[in-house]
């Protein structure tokens, strides 16, 4: 379809390369809910399977496919499915793979929301464990006959452990767990999930994807690399189409048909203009976040730095060898006799704000926040130090970060 080679050439021109309307560069909004037919029939076909039409927005819109296609086509995958939020991709492709007496092991570095969820899944009769992900012996101690699925962060927040993908597969493999890789730190312009051994990767496009802060969206990317034949859980009735697509078929007729978290048509078009800077934006991000990291690491009121860029991180070689930067996420324990609150509240430029992978840069004392939730036995065992921030670097000229990070720590004797 697109012969360009390089992301973003492939990225700004997968729109208008799949036969949009009138020379359109951009996929139109289509805010029609319903699709009507002149002849029954073609309803019936399109109910049936056999037309790729459209009968009602909760299931499909053009807008969505083409986002689809476009996701697809950059994670050189097998198909996409995209949601309202990346928590609804991810809980919706969740719940329509496993059933009762199935076991799910989780990394337990991973995002608040997903580690809450994990608990829900327990109120199902499923199973979760969770590892140290960096720990390979102890997950495959955790590996037993009923384990479906393996779930893991790409870098996980706020500590920027790193999972090593291609290993990780090769415990997987064995006993056909499906390994679920949620890649929202390192989408699809850092990381190759497809080509390390993801089968299912999760990314919230709300973050990097669309970059700006104004839309939510999530997909779920079927990478084409899991046999679905081996897996228990397909039901009959999906059965009759390709193998590679019977889960995609099941999430989507499961889960975002009968669950109904489907993405506006405005969403669609926010994040699809975001994202065509997305590797101009990552770039630039980036390479900030990795001067930050260096900057702060070498000042006399910051403890420890957390960030994948630095020699001294644990999975520094893996994440060099895994991804294309190291990440905009870094986080910093400041000394004791600092408060972080106090500290964040004499930042001028950094945004005190949840979320990450905006063009602005935010910060955020993590302990009280995003992981208060979780209790400090849970914080500790993820190596949550109680006055940790974390930042997500945004696109702003570094020194101005670097400058509004120098006065907050002067403020403080
Ligand atoms: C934000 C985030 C999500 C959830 O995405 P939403 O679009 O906010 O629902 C999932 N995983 C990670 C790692 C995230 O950072």
């Amino acid at each position: 379809m697109n012969k360009a080679k390089g992301f973003t050439s492939q990225l700004v021109h997968a729109e208008r390369l799949q036969n949009l309307e009138q020379g359109a560069v951009h996929q139109p909004a289509h805010h029609s809910v319903l699709f009507a037919y002149k002849q029954s029939q073609e309803l019936v076909d399109v109910f049936q399977g056999r037309s790729k039409n459209h009968a009602y927005a909760r299931q499909s819109t053009p807008s969505v496919n083409v986002l689809q296609n476009t996701i697809t086509q950059l994670e050189q995958a097998h198909a996409s499915l995209v949601f309202s939020t990346g928590m609804a991709a991810l809980t919706t492709s969740m719940l329509t793979l496993l059933k009762a007496g199935d076991h799910v092991i989780f990394s337990q570095f991973i995002f608040g929301n997903t580690n809450s969820f994990a608990q829900t899944l327990t109120q199902y009769g499923i199973e979760v464990d969770f590892v140290d992900i960096t720990n390979h012996p102890q997950i495959k101690q955790k590996i037993k006959s009923n384990t479906r699925m393996l779930f893991c962060e790409t870098i996980a927040n706020p500590v920027t452990q790193v999972a090593d993908i291609q290993h990780i597969k090769t415990l997987c493999t064995p006993q056909n767990i499906v390994l679920v890789v949620d890649n929202t730190m390192t989408p699809s312009y850092l990381f190759n999930g497809k080509q390390l051994g993801a089968d299912l990767l999760i990314t919230s496009l709300t973050k990097y994807f669309g970059g700006h802060g104004n839309a939510l969206g999530g997909v779920v990317v079927d990478t084409g690399n899991y046999n679905w034949q081996n897996y228990p859980n397909i039901l009959d009735t999906y059965k009759n189409a390709e193998p590679a697509n019977w889960a995609i078929t099941q999430i989507k007729k499961k889960g975002l048909r009968d669950m109904g978290a489907s993405i506006s048509s405005e969403a669609i078009h926010q994040l699809s203009v975001g994202s065509e800077t997305m590797a101009l934006r990552l770039d630039r991000s980036c390479a900030s976040a990795l001067q930050i990291a260096q900057f702060l690491q070498q000042h006399d009121k910051i403890s420890q730095v957390y960030y994948p860029g630095l020699p001294s991180h644990p999975q520094h070689e893996l994440a060099k060898k895994q991804f294309k930067h190291f990440g905009a996420i870094l986080s910093f324990d400041l000394i004791d006799s600092i408060d972080c609150l106090e500290f964040i509240n004499q930042l001028n430029l950094i945004l005190c704000s949840t979320h990450l992978g905006d063009n602005r840069t935010l910060s955020i004392p993590v302990a009280p926040t995003i992981y208060y939730e979780m209790g400090l036995e849970k914080r500790q065992a993820m190596g949550i130090r109680e006055g940790m921030i974390r930042l997500s670097v945004g696109i702003e000229d570094c020194q101005d970060i670097i400058d509004d990070l120098t006065q907050a720590l002067d403020y403080f004797a």
